[in-house]
């Protein structure tokens, strides 16, 4: 995370609040560093702060984005006392060291201590590192989940997969192909979190046997396809040659605004415009509305997954045997199921089924935007179903305000991307 000092605004500052809240220092998480949420940062440091988060006060908060911390097993320690002394609960602490026997402790052993409260925020935006703190998190408070990266990205920010579950159906979702529909993130990565808990605590996840999913599918989810034009648009891109760059392509577009009109790479290559599936109509279209090179929005590249990011799905989803995928966007409320003509078996049973528990629009693409999507590619390579899902409604970036009412209407199309694949097994 970067310094901030008071008087600075943006998303690190929103981080800090965040954190500061998490450790029991109430602070009104607006993005504003005023002498309020400098007096709350000194009372967590111990009252002789300055007005400043530098690296060495990032550590100390970094375990409340992360949401664990770390403990040396002392002479007479119990899991129970331990659980006790940090406010969490020892079914958490068991779950993130499976190989401690708790009738056995060892003194001089570290153990992970997850923190009690959930992990995905609903309060604050979501940039690549923010994510990649949470995977981090969920990753030690679930230790049998899988993490992994599937390429990086034109800056060199990796993208990351998440793994839930070790059955033969192969499934995947992906978030965040669009840097302003950054809200798709973290409904990725609060299903993983329910569902994740569930498992853990073996309940059910939405009336469904979570052990049974575990061992039936296999669950991947990528949730920010494009890092780099998501942190642009979440104004911490920072100030060097890429910034620039992007600045410069956009004010040739000045009726978009900047950045929060912005869905391309940092490129100005829209990644869902990349996919081998009528790569030259989506093209000739997009040539026709003015876009021939690099923009906020629209541009498809000089060749089909010309971009690393493109490119790094493109590989993945070859290299894996998905029976379906969903790709989600913002905004609109509606779910597209088709491309072209390619109709795979069930996947329009399945659009209906999302559309009743969600009660989104099941619709065919607009042929203006109906070309050289994932999705679109997804179909006409595999002939198997592939879901592009707008959530919620409004003007794009969407605000986390939206975000509960979009993963009430959602929770369960995530859950019927895996189980409505009845007997589809590899
Ligand atoms: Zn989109």
């Amino acid at each position: 995370m970067r310094s901030i000092y008071i008087g600075d605004a943006g998303v690190p500052v929103q981080y800090m609040q965040l954190a500061l809240n998490r450790a029991g220092y109430t602070v009104p998480i607006n993005g504003e560093f005023t002498r309020d949420t400098c007096k709350a940062l000194g009372a967590f440091l111990g009252g002789s702060a300055g007005c400043y988060a530098d690296t060495s006060v990032w550590l100390k908060l970094i375990p409340y984005l992360q949401g664990y911390t770390t403990h040396i097993i002392m002479q007479g320690d119990t899991l129970w006392n331990i659980a006790e002394q940090y406010h969490t609960s020892l079914s958490a602490i068991v779950t993130a060291n499976p190989s401690v026997e708790a009738s056995n402790l060892q003194a001089g052993t570290r153990i992970y201590v997850p923190y009690a409260f959930s992990l995905v925020s609903e309060e604050v935006p979501y940039t690549s590192e923010f994510t990649q703190l949470i995977i981090e998190g969920l990753q030690i408070r679930y230790p049998f989940l899988s993490t992994g990266c599937i390429g990086k990205s034109v800056m060199g920010n990796e993208l990351n997969y998440i793994r839930l579950g070790r059955g033969g159906t192969q499934v995947s979702y992906n978030a965040s192909f669009h840097a302003n529909e950054w809200i798709t993130t973290p409904v990725l990565l609060k299903f993983t979190e329910e569902y994740a808990a569930a498992y853990a605590d073996r309940e059910a996840l939405y009336g469904t046997d979570s052990a049974w999913l575990f061992e039936n599918y296999s669950l991947y989810l990528i949730p920010m396809v494009n890092p780099d034009g998501v942190n642009l648009v979440n104004g911490v891109l920072g100030e060097g040659a890429y910034q620039a760059k992007a600045r410069q392509i956009a004010e040739a577009y000045p009726s978009i605004p900047y950045p929060d009109g912005w869905k391309a790479n940092i490129n100005g290559v829209d990644l869902n415009l990349q996919f081998p599936a009528g790569w030259e109509q989506a093209r000739e279209i997009k040539a026709a509305q003015g876009y021939t090179s690099p923009a906020p929005r629209d541009y498809v590249g000089e060749a089909p997954v010309s971009e690393p990011e493109s490119r790094a799905m493109y590989d993945f989803t070859n290299a894996n045997n998905f029976q379906l995928i969903l790709a989600y966007h913002t905004q609109g409320e509606v779910i597209y199921w088709k491309y072209l003509d390619y109709e795979p078996e069930n996947s329009r049973q399945i659009a209906d089924y999302f559309g009743s528990v969600s009660g989104y629009l099941v619709e065919e693409t607009p042929y203006a935007s109906g070309h050289a999507g994932y999705k679109d590619w997804f179909i006409q390579q595999y002939n198997l179903p592939g879901y592009t899902i707008e959530v919620g409604i409004g003007e794009n970036p969407l605000r986390m305000s939206q975000f509960s009412s979009i993963y009430e209407d959602n929770k369960l199309i995530l859950l019927g991307g895996m189980t409505q694949i009845v007997g589809k097994s590899s």
